[in-house]
């Protein structure tokens, strides 16, 4: 389990590093790890972890689900939009492992996607499974 604090009500953490190092704790040479965020007003992706495209996704999440654009959900919880965004992007990735190494692409970085923060305590679920 990786537990992460936010600071911003949209923000993208790079989880990679501590995702490996629960791959190396497992003790794992080769198989898979599922990530598996524990909240639905949060999500997780692998991509590109540069700035300026960080930047473009949140303005078209803005772009595509905008805040108080009158949701069933905002009469009980007035964050629609976050749960919308989260849909859209998932709440999973499954990665391979190889040599006890996350065998990812030369760009690509596990991106957790804080959609209703500032939070103290997200929790990320990493399980590992044995070739
Ligand atoms: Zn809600």
């Amino acid at each position: 389990m990786i537990e992460i604090r936010t600071s911003k009500r949209t923000e993208i953490v790079d989880i990679t590093s501590l995702v490996q190092n629960e791959v190396s704790k497992s003790g794992v040479s080769n198989g898979i790890a599922v990530v598996f965020t524990r909240h639905t007003t949060t999500a997780i992706m692998v991509n590109e972890g540069e700035k300026g495209l960080l930047d473009d996704l949140e303005d078209l999440l803005c772009r595509l689900i905008p805040r108080d654009a009158g949701y069933k959900h905002d009469y009980i919880d007035n964050n629609a939009d976050s749960h919308l965004r989260a849909m859209l992007i998932g709440n999973s990735v499954v990665l391979p492992i190889t040599n006890g190494e996350l065998d990812l692409g030369t760009w690509q970085r596990i991106l957790f996607v804080e959609l209703d923060g500032p939070r103290s305590n997200r929790r990320i679920a990493v399980k590992v499974i044995r070739e």
